[in-house]
């Protein structure tokens, strides 16, 4: 299969992926990375085998999420995922750099070389869904992604503020272009719920995922309070002990 000229790049012999759903955002910081790594939790709880790709090359935050520590090993021309504790397979250039404080300061042709290497070199084995960290925004590196990998739909996740502007529509657009379904969309921060009085407070502004949803037809929805305990289980590696039920519900309509 074919998009935007260029064609896919072949799946390692070894594997066999079912499914692939990217998480995408308009911009760094709102939560993408967590989004993608409490998506896949929720599948793996539902008894599928998950794995995730890391295509956030620059930002790299997966492994951490999972507290993955241990590089991947490989050769030129194999690389073994890493799995977490709950047998989620992972891969990121994080396992692969000796130094995970250097900067990734490639150009784009050699991101693009990466994402083709963790698709077609990474033995993933049987896999029911993978979900794809993308790069943020509406660039080089985030139309390869979509060119290099069967990208069978996406997740836009979003904060309040993003959703009155035009970030949400571009990276809509952009996948109508590539002819790939915008499943679903998370409102991230969307409110905090005081601890003390219960009561809900909109810090980012009020809330439009549903009528945004609306207007683009897009079916499934999920908003997500900030909470202190989210960042916390990014921070310590145990973002697999963090469930929420708007996350297994996604979860759910995403691969039934
Ligand atoms: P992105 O992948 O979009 O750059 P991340 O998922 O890495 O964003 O999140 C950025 C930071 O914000 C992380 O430290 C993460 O733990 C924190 N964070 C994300 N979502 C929430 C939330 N709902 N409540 C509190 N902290 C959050």
């Amino acid at each position: 299969e074919r998009q935007g000229g260029i064609p896919k790049a072949p799946m390692n012999s070894e594997s066999k992926i079912r499914k692939v759903i990217g998480v995408v955002s308009g911009k760094g910081g709102v939560g993408k990375s967590s989004v993608t790594s409490m998506l896949a939790v929720a599948a793996s709880h539902l008894g599928k085998q998950v794995a995730v790709m890391d295509a956030d090359i620059t930002g790299p935050s997966i492994p951490k999420a999972f507290g993955i520590t241990d590089k991947a090993m490989g050769n030129d021309e194999i690389i073994l995922p890493q799995a977490t504790k709950g047998g989620i397979k992972t891969m990121s250039i994080n396992l692969l750099l000796e130094n995970e404080t250097d900067p990734v300061v490639w150009r784009g042709p050699v991101l693009s070389n990466v994402i083709q290497q963790f698709w077609s070199n990474v033995v993933w084995g049987d896999i029911d869904v993978m979900f794809v960290d993308m790069p943020p925004g509406t660039g080089d590196v985030a139309l390869t992604v979509y060119q290099t990998l069967p990208v069978d739909g996406i997740v836009i996740v979003t904060s309040p503020q993003e959703l009155v502007g035009m970030i949400v529509e571009k990276a809509y657009k952009m996948a109508e272009m590539m002819n790939v379904p915008v499943l679903g969309i998370v409102e991230n921060m969307s409110y905090f719920r005081c601890p003390d009085c219960g009561s809900e407070h909109a810090i980012f502004g009020e809330s439009h995922v549903e009528e945004v949803a609306a207007s683009y037809g897009i079916k499934n929805i999920a908003k997500l309070p900030i909470d202190p305990a989210l960042a916390a289980a990014c921070d310590n590696g145990t973002i697999e002990d963090y469930r929420t039920d708007a996350m297994d519900r996604l979860a759910d309509a995403l691969i039934r």
